[in-house]
């Protein structure tokens, strides 16, 4: 899958929409991303975390992988599909109060090798923060992947990282979006009526 195809199947399924839209932290931006929607078909979903587990080569051995854990929620489908893909166990990280934390009974070794897996990256944070929590108990993390780049490449992990594609996506403050200037009436995602 080169970064075209995922974008064309992002736009197929509505997980990449363009127009003038509201995000929830207020700012205004022509994009919007909800990865979740790409990933509703278990078919697709492996296609994605194949393609994950072919562009590891680039900064790990996949061999030398034991486990793939993934921040929830967003994480989870990937995650597991990227799992899958590489025949090794899954286990993911949530927040307790706040914190990223390992629950449910996952058992995590001192030196287990883990890839931490993400649908989007932004920031980085959440990454991060599994990253964090996984160390906690003495795994090591040798790298990290996602689907998507939205830093454009800047996200920092402290560990190597790919993505399948990487976006630039500009956001604005209302007061000076380009699009409000026109004229052009903002909406909140999902508000949209399509077709
Ligand atoms: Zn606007």
């Amino acid at each position: 899958m080169n970064p075209e195809q995922i974008l064309d199947h992002f736009r197929f399924t509505d997980a990449l929409l363009e127009g003038h839209f509201i995000l929830s932290s207020g700012l205004h931006s022509g994009n919007y991303l909800q990865c979740a929607l790409a990933l509703q078909y278990p078919t697709d979903a492996r296609q994605f975390g194949k393609a994950i587990a072919e562009a590891l080569p680039a900064i790990v051995d996949p061999s030398s992988i034991d486990t793939v854990a993934s921040p929830a929620i967003g994480g989870l489908v990937i995650g597991y599909a990227v799992a899958e893909a590489l025949n090794v166990r899954f286990i993911w990280t949530e927040r307790q109060t706040g914190e990223m934390t390992v629950r449910r009974g996952f058992n995590v070794r001192p030196g287990e090798r883990i890839l931490v897996v993400e649908d989007v990256i932004t920031t980085g944070g959440s990454t991060r923060e599994c990253i964090a929590a996984l160390e906690k108990h003495g795994a090591r993390t040798v790298a990290a992947a996602s689907i998507v780049d939205r830093s454009n490449g800047t996200a920092d992990v402290g560990v190597p990282r790919i993505s399948l594609v990487t976006m630039n996506v500009p956001t604005y403050d209302p007061a000076q979006c380009p699009m409000c200037a026109r004229g052009d009436e903002a909406v909140k995602p999902g508000s949209r009526t399509s077709k």
